[in-house]
Formats: structure tokens, sequence, C-alpha cells
């Protein structure tokens, strides 16, 4: 199955400007969310896609912009769980004429095909947004119109979701799914009386706009010739927000549920501080990138020395990718190769190396060994993101529990005794996790508002306990 996590955009302009500069823009201030493909689609013609990073096509802008000018645009960058980055599975994908990005995931995709007529899905041969995409299309044939095919659909898919939506009638729809697992902003740029919807709001400082407000978990905002119109297609009043957004996923410095990330950051490693003051260490050092203000907020708090122990090489081919969401294992332990450590630095001290999270382990492994022949004296590494013991069914690419470090192989054992098997696995001398209480806390939400299930196992959220599966499965690979 194609599973997407990824960044959307939908711009609409009242006053006619070509859009679709602005929405190239605002895909590359969204690169971080995805780097396998993106693409575009505007009104009555195919979507654009491409593979690789959207700087890639840099020689092309102009003859795109040309070539697919119009006044509304939606845009997309993606982030699958799936090996095969093919251009089929970029998106946005067109049904019928309406044209639709998606960020996250449909956890119940074998189901909601089954109310597609027609539709036969295999993990192999569709995505889960292409299955919603079709039932959304179906019910707004139905029902006629979009908030209320929406509020039916709905209640037949359980996952996580921000779309954004192009239709031949040249109308720009973006739709937040109720809980929030995923966010979307929305803002204005004055000089030309344009409306942007994005996955974030680094997206909409980009194009010159300016940040208006999130948009609401249930809200459906629709932007065509009539300016902004919105309106609920749910009521729900439970929120859900992704924690990993605020520890590793968004750009540091987006504005999320009214908190810039770079501030949570640097505050959830001032709490990290209060829970574990490591008493002898000389320096404190962070894994690039996401980690920096996190082990900042640490070391000022404790008023221990911070320096850039690990450097990535931004000139080389991966260096300057994300490991987490390459899809491949290979391809992650290329990037690692590239993060250096400074020897002059690191050699004869006790080193306090803060990481975002510890997914499958491969970063922190390949980091502590390079630390260690940089010279450590002793490693201590601290985690700004909880233990993570169960798969995301919400839009992060972690789906089976084989693949995390945490994996116990059925063997009944405490978080505790976890923690231990995973410091050993790694090579520190100490492994510290943050804690969900102290994380909310540090970013401001309460905890109850924040999802938190990669942790707790705690599916109530998503509203069904998923079977779990293993990756491969997951990803239509299993003989
Ligand atoms: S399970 Fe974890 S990664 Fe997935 S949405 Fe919840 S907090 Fe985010």
């Amino acid at each position: 199955m194609v599973k997407e996590n990824c960044g959307v955009v939908g711009i609409f302009s009242l006053s006619g400007t070509n859009v679709v500069p602005m929405a190239i823009d605002a895909l590359r201030a969204l690169q971080h969310r995805g780097q396998e493909a993106w693409g575009i689609a505007i009104p009555n013609k195919t979507p654009l896609k491409k593979l690789g990073l959207v700087s890639a096509a840099s020689s092309e802008f102009k003859k795109i912009s040309e070539e697919y000018k119009s006044s509304s645009v939606i845009g997309h960058v993606r982030y699958s769980t799936m090996g095969r980055s093919s251009l089929e599975n970029a998106q946005p994908l067109k049904v019928k004429d309406l044209c639709v990005a998606h960020n996250g995931t449909i956890a119940n995709v074998q189901e909601l095909s089954n109310l597609v007529g027609g539709c036969s899905f295999t993990p192999q041969n569709a995505s889960d947004t292409l299955v919603a995409a079709q039932r959304l299309v179906s019910l707004i044939s139905e029902n006629g119109q979009m908030g209320k095919a929406l509020s039916i659909l709905k209640n037949e898919m359980i996952g996580s979701y921000c779309f954004t939506f192009i239709s031949d009638d040249n109308s720009v729809y973006a739709a937040r799914d109720p809980k929030g697992f995923r966010p979307m902003v929305l803002g204005h740029k004055e000089s030309d009386d344009t409306f942007i919807v994005a996955s974030e709001s680094s997206a909409i400082s980009a194009v010159g706009a300016k940040l208006q407000r999130d948009v609401s978990p249930g809200e459906l905002i629709r932007l065509s010739k009539n300016g902004l119109e919105t309106e609920r297609f749910s009521d729900d009043a439970t929120r859900a927000h992704c924690s990993f957004e605020f520890t590793y996923f968004a750009h540091p410095s987006s504005k999320m549920e009214g908190t810039n990330i770079y501030v949570s950051r640097k505050r959830i490693g001032q709490f990290l501080a209060k829970k574990f003051p490591i008493p002898d260490a000389d320096l404190v050092i962070p894994v690039p990138d996401s980690a920096r203000p996190a082990a900042l907020g640490y070391a000022q708090e404790l008023g221990v020395s911070f320096d850039e122990g690990l450097l990535k090489d931004r000139y080389s081919k991966k260096g300057p990718l994300r490991s987490f969401i390459e899809p491949h294992q290979t391809d992650r332990v290329e990037i690692n190769r590239w993060i250096i450590p400074i020897r002059e630095i690191i050699d004869g001290r006790h080193v306090v190396v803060i990481d975002d999270s510890l997914v499958r382990g491969t970063s922190s492994k390949a980091i502590i060994k390079a630390l260690r022949r940089a010279g450590a004296r002793k490693i201590s590494m601290l985690i700004t993101y909880p233990q993570i013991n169960f798969p995301c069914y919400a839009g992060i690419d972690f789906p089976s529990q084989q693949e995390l470090a945490t994996y116990t192989n059925g063997k009944d054992m405490t978080p505790d005794e976890i923690t231990e098997m995973v410091r050993r696995d790694i090579g520190a001398d100490f492994l510290g996790y943050n804690d969900a209480e102290n994380l909310a806390n540090a970013v401001g939400i309460p905890k109850d508002s924040m999802c938190f299930t990669c942790s707790s196992g705690n599916y109530d959220s998503l509203g069904v306990t998923p079977d779990f599966k293993s990756r491969e499965e997951i990803k239509g690979e299993a003989s």
C-alpha cells in the first residue's frame, strides 16, 4: 500500500495572478515533509508530477509556470512508506474532474475500497489517497456538495488526512481531519489578494503571505471567485495533534497550533534537562538538524557548553537529506555516513548527544560509533521524543513493530528494560527518553489533545486498534 504523509498546498488568487510560481516556492518550503516526488495540478489539465526534489527541476520552473499558468493551483511533496518511488504514485491524483493532494494515512483503505464501485484495490495497485478520492467523487455526485460528501466520508474513513482539492470549475478546497492529526494552516497575501492553505506556515512565509490561522480540525475551506468560504464537516471536539511533528517532522520556522516549532523544541530541551541533568557532562551536541534547538535548550538550562560536534556534509549527494523519511534502509545508512564528527570537539569528553527520536536505531548506532571513533570518553544519549513502541497508522512511516528498536519479539519487558536493551544495542553509556507529559508541557498543548499512540499503544484517537502487519504486507511486497 502506498501511504502518504507529505506536504500539501492550495492557492487561489482573487486578482487573477498566476500562482504556479508561488506553488513551486511553497513546495520547496515543504520539502522537509517529502523528498521523493512532487507535483502540481490546475483546473482542466493533467497534473504535472516529477520524481525527486523540487529544486532538481529548477531549470524548468519558467517553462512550467508558463505552461501551467493559472490563478488556482494545488501541490504536493511526497513521502511514502513504499520503496517504489514511482511517478504513478506521486500526487496530485486526478479522479474525474477533481485533483487531490493528501497528507496522512487512511488506515482502513481495504474496507473503503469495498465502497467504491469498480475499484479493485490491492496494496500493489492503488494508494489510500486514490481510494479516498474515488469514494469522495462518488459521494459528491450522489450528494452534490463537497461538505456533505466529506461529512459522510469521515464516518467511513479511519486515519489522518489533510487534503487539498482542485476542481475543473476552478475551486480550491482544503480539509483537515476531525482530530487534527496532521497540521494545516491558512494564509493571505494582500498585495495580490491571494489565499494559501498549506501543511505548514513555512510555505506561507515562502510566498510572502501572512499566516492567518490554523485550519480547524473538521473544517472545509473553499477558495473561489467568491473568496474564502468555510464550513464544518465534523463537530468532533477531541483532538490528537501528532506530537512527532513538534520534535521531528515540522520545519523549525513553522507555527503550529499557535506555537513556533523552534521555540517548542528549545523548551523541550529545557524540560529534558530537568528530567535528566547529567552531572559530569563536558559538552552537549545535537544530532543535526532537528535536535539542534533542543540541545541548545538543554545546554542553556544546565549551563553546560553547547557545540556542533556532528556536522552534516552538505556537499555529498545524500548528506543534506533527512534520513528518517528515506524509504530505503540503504539510503538511510548512506545519509548517516555523511554525518561527520569533529574530533577536536569530541576527543576525551563526556558528550551528551541529543536526538529528536529513536525509531529504528539506525542513526543512533552509526552516530555513537562515529563519536567513539572521534575519541568520546563517555556518551549519554537523550531523546526528545518518548520511547516509540508501536506502529503509527496516522501518517508517519513506522508501520511495523518489528522494525522498531524497541521491538521485544513477544518478551514481556518493562519500559526501563526496553530502554536498557536499546542502550546496549546502540552502544551508548546512558540512554534517556523524554516522556509524553514533559513533551506536552514544553509544547504548551494539553497532553490529551495530542497523539502519543506510537509511544503508549493507545489507539483510541484513531477509533480502532489496527492489526499490526509487517512492513512487507503494508507495502504490498509480501509474496
Ligand atoms: S502515532 Fe505517533 S507519529 Fe503517528 S500520529 Fe500519533 S504521535 Fe504522530
